[in-house]
């Protein structure tokens, strides 16, 4: 994998690679996959079986339970509730796993890295907003002694499954996958804007934190830090100072836009942000969780009877109200945006969804595709925070109008479904 001109980690070719050959068959956006991988959904049915995701539906795919809760131990230095860690650990205490597949800090930069049962845990905690790569550490996995948790985003894990699909002795050796939900991957330009808004330099950076929380605020109210070479303290900005960097697209990957598993239809748990009251009131970090294996069940059940963990079951329909946003823009919108906003040849194929489109959602699209495209040749350009305010602000404003739009008249819609 190589950096582009746009701060995103891509593949270079190694040997030939036409439409037909191997190279693509692990790759979570190949256009041509084979019937039995060709979404998700083969793929789900593939490595969970009936009998044990009992549930399904359209949005979330197949599943056994639905949670949401903290960790007790390692909610404070989790970039959420802590359940990620929590299960990493249990992996390792119960003897499944020898290893766990999963980014952390190196230097002042961050990769996949393999870690060995014994390694404090906590050292891979929180979540990096930073392009990472697997490729290095993908190779080694079958040379190692005990099987192998590995901790991802759900278009990485894809690319694991196709690969025990190719290579069965990977099935058994990747034995557990933790998703993280995603509502996106950023380019390493985020972090760079982010540096300078923390009122720092990129070049004197020695590490960056993605959510420092507030506990005396909500969960919504954390801030990105920044050390600097030489100073003890962070500089901070909050992130609420700087408008909404997700839903506008800033900064993001082409292919998220492409994507429709929001829930991590291919992990054992997938774990996201409770982002709905009242877990959202409290700055400590709360969890939903998704189980789709009877492990990673048991795990949650036994560590909410024996205190370790404190959660309760969720409403699925409050599952997917916590990540409604992204939904909406990747699930419901996807069909349109890959009619009429791309110009991609050959989009992976998806699974159909039906869903009319206001005018005004289409065209909250339309810019929120031309927001995310503006914001890498902008920075690519001239990588400076008030060049890019400045040059961004026409294309935010424009957003931000309509999106404001589209809200006050859904609330007018909502109101009237109510009274009548
Ligand atoms: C790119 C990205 C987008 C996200 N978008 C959403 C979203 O739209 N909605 C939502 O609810 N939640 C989102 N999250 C997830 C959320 O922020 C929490 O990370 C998640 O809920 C797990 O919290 P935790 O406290 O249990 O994790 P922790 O206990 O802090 O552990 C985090 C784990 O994630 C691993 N990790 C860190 N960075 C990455 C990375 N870049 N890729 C893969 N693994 C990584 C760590 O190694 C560690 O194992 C996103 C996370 C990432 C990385």
């Amino acid at each position: 994998m190589d950096w582009n001109e746009f701060g995103f980690l891509v593949p270079h070719e190694i040997n030939d690679c036409t439409d037909e050959s191997d190279c693509l068959s692990v790759c979570p956006f190949n256009p041509f996959p084979e019937e039995t991988v060709k979404t998700e959904t083969e793929i789900a049915n593939l490595f969970f079986p009936d009998d044990t995701t009992t549930k399904k539906l359209e949005k979330l795919g197949k599943y056994k339970n639905t949670y949401v809760g903290y960790s007790n131990e390692f909610r404070a230095t989790s970039s959420s509730g802590g359940i990620a860690s929590y299960v990493t650990k249990q992996l390792f205490e119960r003897n499944i796993i020898e290893y766990v597949v999963n980014v952390q800090q190196v230097g002042e930069k961050f990769e996949y890295s393999i870690n060995k049962k014994g390694n404090p845990v906590v050292k891979s905690s929180k979540t990096r907003y930073y392009p990472v790569t697997m490729d290095k550490v993908f190779q080694k996995i079958e040379e190692l002694d005990g099987n192998v948790a590995i901790v991802s985003i759900p278009c990485f894990l894809k690319g694991v499954r196709l690969a025990q699909y190719q290579r069965p002795a990977l099935k058994e050796k990747i034995n557990f996958t933790i998703g993280i939900i995603c509502g996106g991957v950023k380019s390493k330009f985020f972090t760079e804007y982010l540096t300078q808004k923390a009122g720092a330099f990129n070049d004197d950076v020695e590490k960056v934190e993605y959510r420092v929380k507030n506990l005396d605020s909500t969960a919504g109210d954390y801030s990105f830090g920044v050390k600097v070479a030489g100073k003890e303290d962070l500089k901070t900005v909050k992130m609420r100072s700087l408008g909404d960097m997700w839903g506008t697209g800033l900064f993001k990957c082409n292919a998220c836009d492409f994507c429709d598993d929001v829930s991590g239809e291919l992990a054992d748990i997938a774990l996201g942000d409770a982002w709905i009251r009242p877990y959202v009131n409290d700055g400590g970090g709360t969890n939903v969780m998704i189980t789709r294996s009877n492990l990673a069940d048991t795990i949650i059940k036994q560590g909410m009877s024996n205190g370790d963990l404190h959660a309760d079951d969720l409403p699925e329909s409050e599952f997917i109200r916590s990540q409604k946003g992204s939904f909406t823009h990747r699930q419901d919108c996807l069909p349109y945006r890959a009619d009429k906003l791309s110009n991609i040849e050959n989009i992976p194929p998806k699974r159909p969804r039906k869903k009319r489109l206001s005018p005004e959602v289409k065209l909250i699209q339309k810019k929120r595709r031309e927001t995310r495209k503006q914001s890498l040749l902008i920075w690519k350009d001239n990588p400076n925070v008030d060049f890019f305010d400045l040059k961004m602000k026409p294309y935010l404003k424009s957003l931000r109008s309509i999106t404001k739009f589209n809200h006050y008249k859904r609330g007018i819609i909502d109101r009237m479904k109510r009274m009548f």
